[in-house]
């Protein structure tokens, strides 16, 4: 497709003014430019025909089915986009005073509110800006809790199976990541825990239901060793849609969780978009949180400044509020009931999937999955035909492809995501076009090797295009 630059015809406009009906004001010559900028010169038709065109060449969630495992990319409500877009919403300045801004407190304090709910957990930061810096804070948040109380503690165990971010967080919060090997069921091994769980060790840093899409059966069991041993258990809680309205973090024993606000609550994201995550704590690490909590006092909203032992600030500001707008917006209208219904769809549609697939691809841990199951693309080695091929494959059939290659203790792993906003019909759509590619692989591998051939570029050197990142258009 053509760049914008390219379609330019000199002395081509998309707007039309009216006259001037003022006195023409002259800007002074130093703040006039020396050269005109090299613009596009277009009409509003190509415009607006440029930019739709654009909008679908990429894969979308509003285009179709997004199974991507552990990013929750399901539908986001439309009425989140309008109500965020409020000049109320919009336009207030983060430096105004509170005064002025009660509407916007009174939203964040009561955001808060829900999410403790969510986890029984008793305080909260809305502070970060994405899951990883979640984790990072909730992991600094330890690092403080430990340095206070005087015990050097220096490593956290990490499972095998967690995400990247985990052993990144860990490394930045002044730790070192021991890896947690799991059994042969694919969740964490108690006589291992046991082995590891040492008094030079800080804590451990869980996902439940883990990246397999398993739930922890021992959970209790495991929280309850490690607070034993003066340890502090963290839950990277990506995976809440699996559990809301069902399980809650606080029961389970975990000191500190983070939220993807904008996967379990539906706001946009991918390509960098921006996100939340919300870490909250247990009553002992209360006094560690960033600054400024937000608090009520009567009926007036505040920002407190004045926690004993903060780590100080992880965010500019409060914090990435317009995605706290979104995610407030669809809690409130999804209630208590409708959380459990999430739940409960989505860990529904993820079993249909991995059931009705689990004898044309290999089911590494046979098992009931929660939101998401891995499927696993060896046995298709045989016709010289890789996870990656199946993923490209799916592209041709107008899906976007499962997670691939994560996580790593699965050989050529599928990690598919149905989410709970899809119909049967959807679901069927993909189960049959995998059907196919399974098929097709045996019969004539070639199509899956050369496979995108339907979109507009085929296979991108994706090392490449990120060195030689090029943002600019240049004649
Ligand atoms: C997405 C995800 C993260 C990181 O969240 P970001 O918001 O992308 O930083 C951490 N852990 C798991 C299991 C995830 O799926």
């Amino acid at each position: 497709m053509e760049l914008i630059f390219e379609k330019s015809s000199p002395g081509r406009r998309a707007y039309s003014l009216p006259g001037l009906d003022v006195p023409e004001y002259k800007i002074p010559e130093v703040f006039q430019r020396k050269s005109i900028p090299n613009l596009p010169e277009l009409s509003e038709p190509e415009v607006v025909r440029h930019f739709i065109n654009l909008s679908v060449l990429n894969h979308h969630v509003d285009k179709d089915f997004y199974p991507l495992g552990s990013c929750t990319m399901k539908y986001n409500p439309k009425i989140n986009e309008e109500l965020a877009r409020l000049p109320g919403f919009s336009q207030v300045h983060p430096l105004q005073s509170g005064d002025t801004v009660q509407g916007a407190l009174k939203l964040m304090y009561e955001l808060g509110d829900y999410l403790k709910k969510i986890v029984n957990l008793p305080a909260i930061t809305l502070q970060p800006a994405a899951g990883a810096q979640g984790e990072f804070t909730a992991i600094s948040i330890f690092k403080a809790y430990f340095k206070k109380k005087g015990e050097p503690r220096k490593y956290v165990l990490i499972p095998d199976s967690a995400h990247g971010t985990n052993p990144a967080s860990v490394k930045f919060s002044g730790f070192k990541p021991i890896t947690l090997p799991s059994d042969k069921n694919g969740v964490v091994d108690l006589k291992q825990l046991d082995e590891l769980m040492t008094p030079e060790v800080a804590g451990l840093m869980l996902t439940n239901p883990n990246t397999l899409g398993l739930f922890e059966k021992n959970i209790t069991r495991i929280t309850e060793l490690v607070h034993q041993r003066g340890g502090l258990v963290y839950l990277d809680g990506a995976n809440l849609n699996a559990l809301l309205g069902f399980v809650r973090a606080g029961d389970l024993g975990f000191d500190a969780v983070h939220f993807n606000l904008h996967k379990t609550f539906s706001t946009p994201h991918g390509g960098g978009g921006p996100g939340s995550g919300p870490v909250a704590v247990c009553d002992v690490l209360k006094d560690f949180l960033p600054i400024p909590v937000i608090e009520k006092d009567n009926k007036r909203y505040y920002l407190n400044y004045d926690i004993p032992n903060t780590i100080g600030k992880v965010q500019s500001f409060y914090g990435n509020f317009l995605v706290m707008v979104r995610a407030y917006v669809f809690l409130r209208m999804i209630g208590e009931k409708g959380l459990r219904a999430i739940a409960k769809s989505a860990v529904l549609n993820a079993n249909y999937i991995i059931q009705s697939l689990k004898d044309d691809f290999y089911l590494p841990y046979d098992n009931y999955c929660m939101h998401e199951g891995v499927l696993s693309g060896k046995h298709l080695k045989a016709f010289g035909v890789k996870t990656l091929d199946i993923a490209k494959r799916l592209l041709d059939y107008g899906l976007h492809a499962p997670t691939i290659y994560f996580p790593l203790i699965v050989s050529e792993a599928l990690m598919i995501e149905p989410t709970d906003s899809e119909s049967i019909e959807t679901l069927d759509r993909f189960i049959d076009a995998m059907k196919r590619i399974r098929k097709e692989a045996e019969e004539n591998p070639e199509v899956l090797k050369n496979a995108p051939h339907s979109t507009p570029v085929r296979r991108l050197d994706e090392v490449r295009a990120i060195k030689e990142l090029k943002v600019r258009w240049i004649k």
